[in-house]
């Protein structure tokens, strides 16, 4: 995987990104950048690996859907999550063509990364890097999607097999979009975070 062809393919659509050697040094950056800010979460194994709801909620208003409490049902918390000044979320895949692929199961999450918000923070690690555009959308299918399937605990082939996409039907299914931003979106600030590490799926 070539990291310095990546960060230049996504600087050349138009995204900021900033490149750190671990989570840590990752979530030390973030940590500091924000005080006082109205932040607003989609779903991500990196970003919970990171504990950065609770390093975040220090200092500023961070609404998760994780993290939606006995009162309020987490269709709510994700409709507030659309309105927040800040977004932050991840990608399953990006590739050294500069391109990056979300799949979602309910919509928060990619409605979220596209529109609405002062800024979009992407917190990607380099595991999810491959050469090309078709690699990656191979890669959301094939190794993203089953094994966030497993992390969830659903009934769906891919989360019992734990090998591949089997194009279920299955009333679990969380593969019922999928998104390729082919440059940075119109209107919205948008920021790759990079780290380089193996972290989420
Ligand atoms: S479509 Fe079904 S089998 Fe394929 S990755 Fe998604 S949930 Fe798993």
């Amino acid at each position: 995987m070539n990291i310095e062809k990546t960060i230049l393919a996504l600087e050349k659509n138009n995204y900021e990104v900033s490149f750190f050697k671990t989570s840590e040094d990752a979530a030390h950056y973030l940590e500091s950048k924000f005080n006082d800010e109205y932040i607003g979460f989609g779903d991500s194994e990196t970003m919970f690996h990171m504990n950065l709801f609770d390093r975040l909620s220090l200092h500023n208003k961070v609404v998760d859907p994780k993290h939606c409490g006995a009162e309020a049902t987490f269709r709510d918390t994700a409709i507030k999550c659309l309105t927040t000044d800040i977004f932050f979320t991840s990608v399953n895949a990006l590739s050294e063509t500069g391109e990056m692929v979300n799949i979602d199961g309910t919509g928060n999450r990619v409605a979220g990364s596209l529109f609405g918000h002062k800024k979009v923070y992407f917190v990607v690690s380099t595991n999810k890097i491959e050469p090309t555009l078709e690699a990656s959308i191979w890669r959301a299918r094939n190794i993203a999607a089953p094994g966030n399937a497993k992390r969830l605990g659903l009934k769906t082939p891919c989360a019992v097999k734990g090998d591949r996409c089997y194009n279920c039907s299955s009333p679990d299914r969380i593969c019922n979009g999928l998104l390729i931003y082919y440059k940075k979106m119109n209107n919205t600030d948008m920021e790759i975070v990079l780290i380089d590490e193996k972290l989420g799926f």
